[in-house]
């Protein structure tokens, strides 16, 4: 039956599914291979400039951010984590250096630089430390960006001026039912009047303790969905607005992470953030600029973990020579190395995307799926290489492991971004 089949004489049944083209007809043309941000056009014409090549306002804010943070954050940084506590000093510098208002316009009080900007000021303070670079991370990437795009003037005016100079902000949309699922969120805002009363709870809340100013997604009508879901802007000493004792954690010690209750805390309409209902859609648009901004966090603290330990390789000596010149470990540097190169190029492409007014949901996934993962890694592998001192907390290594761990968690867990990956290759096919 079989030399039959292969003589011609049955034809061979081929189980192939219907939409599977033969090689002779010519390949499908993706939607995404058609952007005009991959062929490399922009409205100003062809832009070919290597991703690593930066600004004069780019190279000087990262150059600025490097100083400040191998100045003043590098000798606080063990104390800060055995102590679980930010420095004020750190909270402060970072409002003096412009680094807590990186893209709010001058008006405001703000430094008027670029996106790109803040994701190179990200990745150089979390070389230093992770916990500081989450501060600017959500300061910027989140809270001042939400304010920027959809403040009506007088909030602008009020809260981008804050947030600036002296207010740090907290994002709080995560509950304790309400995880990866977060428009399962249960905290309502019911309407009185000229205001609405907001009663429920939320969990792991960045910079709680620190926060002058909260950003509550709540729901104002459980019948709508998550089409209820609206954004408040909520003053930290409304009554009624309790922050819990801050989290214990694995890693980002000196990160304070709190648990929030609100009892009937009233807050005018005119602090509604843009329109009701559209919560949701900023919430979305928000965590996609975020991702960007964790990815630049993981990669800054892999890239630190790595710099801390290759000198250590060079001079620790075993059976005679440097370790480093053994070629089992140098596969393993040099394997890390094009790792880190890959986020680094994932991340600032995805960061040149969103500046160019292009999609760049599908990226930002990816750039921060892909510096979780080698953040892990990395910081692993320089453990393993630093040998038994490297397990020890007389290193640094060991903090940057613990610190990396939680990438693979916030602000959208590995699993969600290969989701919106997958979800995204479907369109384009
Ligand atoms: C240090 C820290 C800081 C944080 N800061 C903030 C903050 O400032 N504001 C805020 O609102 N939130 C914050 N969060 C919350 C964070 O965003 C959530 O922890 C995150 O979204 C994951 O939710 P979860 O912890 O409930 O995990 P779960 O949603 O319970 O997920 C557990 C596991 O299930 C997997 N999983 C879930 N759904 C799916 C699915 N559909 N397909 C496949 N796998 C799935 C996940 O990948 C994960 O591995 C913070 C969390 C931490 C740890």
């Amino acid at each position: 039956m079989l030399v039959e089949a292969l003589q011609g004489e049955v034809p061979l049944r081929r189980h192939v599914p219907t939409c599977l083209s033969s090689w002779k007809t010519p390949p499908r043309v993706l939607k995404s291979s058609q952007s005009a941000a991959l062929l490399g056009v922009t409205d100003h014409g062809p832009s070919c400039a290597a991703l690593q090549m930066f600004t004069e306002e780019e190279m000087m804010i990262k150059n600025t951010v490097k100083k400040f943070a191998q100045e003043q954050i590098a000798p606080l940084v063990s104390t800060m984590d055995e102590n679980s506590k930010m420095e004020e000093s750190v909270i402060q510098g970072l409002f003096q250096q412009g680094l807590m208002g990186i893209e709010i316009e001058t008006k405001y009080g703000g430094t008027g630089a670029s996106f790109f900007s803040s994701i190179l000021a990200i990745e150089e303070l979390a070389k230093v430390d992770a916990s500081v670079a989450l501060l600017c991370d959500l300061q910027n990437t989140i809270i001042n960006n939400l304010i920027r795009k959809h403040g009506t003037e007088e909030q602008k005016a009020t809260y981008l001026t804050e947030l600036a100079t002296e207010k740090i902000g907290s994002f709080c949309l995560s509950e304790a039912g309400a995880g990866s699922d977060a428009f399962a969120l249960k905290t309502r805002a019911d309407k009185k009047g000229n205001y609405y009363v907001i009663n429920g709870s939320k969990m792991w809340i960045t910079n709680a303790e620190y926060a002058g100013l909260f950003l509550v997604m709540a729901n104002i009508n459980s019948d709508l969905g998550y089409k209820g879901i609206t954004c408040f802007l909520v003053d930290r000493d409304t009554e009624g607005l309790h922050v819990g004792k801050a989290e214990n954690k694995m890693g980002l010690r000196a990160s304070s992470t709190c648990p929030l209750t609100f009892e009937n805390v009233k807050v005018p309409e005119t602090n509604i953030l843009g329109q009701i209902g559209h919560g949701y859609k900023y919430a979305i648009g928000s965590l996609n600029e975020g991702r960007i901004g964790i990815a630049a966090q993981m990669l800054g603290l892999a890239q630190g973990c790595f710099d801390h330990t290759i000198p250590y390789m060079k001079e620790r000596i075993q059976f005679g020579k440097r370790i480093f010149d053994f070629q089992g470990l140098q596969h393993q540097v040099a394997q890390v190395a094009t790792q880190l190169e890959a986020a680094r190029l994932l991340i600032y492409n995805t960061a040149r995307l969103l500046e160019g007014g292009k999609s760049f949901m599908k990226e930002a996934s990816m750039a921060k799926y892909y510096a979780s993962e080698i953040a892990g890694l990395t910081t692993s592998k320089c453990i393993e290489w630093m040998g038994g001192v490297g397990y020890t907390k007389d290193f640094p290594v060991e903090k940057y492991f613990r610190d990396a761990k939680v990438g693979t968690i916030y602000e959208g867990a590995s699993n969600i971004q290969l989701n919106t990956i997958a979800k995204c290759i479907d369109t384009e096919y």
